[in-house]
């Protein structure tokens, strides 16, 4: 996977030098991520109707969980070391 920068320091996969260790993430529209469960992701990504965002403030890291999550292993995203 291409090397994905995020500054977001308390999700699971986030690592220092603000790098994504995720094994994939899902990119998708707001509105859209917030409608649908937490274990539709990246693995599911080829079901994912494709979507339109107006600016990049329309889009988010539906993969993001919280490190202090009981949700993290839901998605089938895994964390390289
Ligand atoms: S999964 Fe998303 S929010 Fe979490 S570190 Fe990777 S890019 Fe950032």
């Amino acid at each position: 996977m291409a090397k994905i920068h995020c500054s977001i320091n308390n999700c699971h996969y986030w690592n220092q030098g603000n790098v994504c260790h995720a094994s994939e993430i899902l990119v998708s529209r707001d509105s859209w991520a917030a409608q649908v469960p937490d274990h539709i992701d990246a693995p599911d990504a080829s079901n994912v109707p494709p979507m339109s965002a107006s600016t990049c403030m329309d889009t988010c890291c539906k993969t993001f969980v919280n490190k202090n999550s009981d949700q993290i292993n839901v998605d089938q995203v895994t964390r390289n070391p």
